[in-house]
């Protein structure tokens, strides 16, 4: 069995900490992706490279609550007030939406 892998985004040798059944079991809770390590769309990334990946998909399910957010502002009309006043980050965040 081969203990080594090279981990796709920071291209470093590592050994493997855990066995391929125990990753692909981990994949699947996480990712509800079975056999994960026979998939060419699963890569295989070092614990580092994993936990800066769930750092952006945290960004990203925050970027989804802003929309959420930004849909409900607008709903009930107050959207200009975010627009008048500089609130929090909330403004710049409004103009990229709007400009889109
Ligand atoms: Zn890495």
């Amino acid at each position: 069995m081969n203990d080594k892998y090279i981990c796709e985004l920071c291209k470093k040798e590592f050994e493997k900490a855990i066995t391929d059944e125990e990753a692909n079991k981990e994949a699947e809770e996480l990712f509800g992706v079975k056999e994960a390590s026979n998939r060419a769309d699963m890569a295989i990334v070092c614990d580092d490279c994993f936990k800066k990946i769930m750092k952006k998909e945290t960004y990203i399910l925050q970027e989804a609550l802003r929309d959420l957010y930004y849909n409900f502002l607008k709903s009930i009309g107050i959207i200009w007030l975010v627009k008048k006043i500089s609130f929090l980050e909330l403004k710049n965040w409004v103009k990229e939406k709007e400009d889109k």
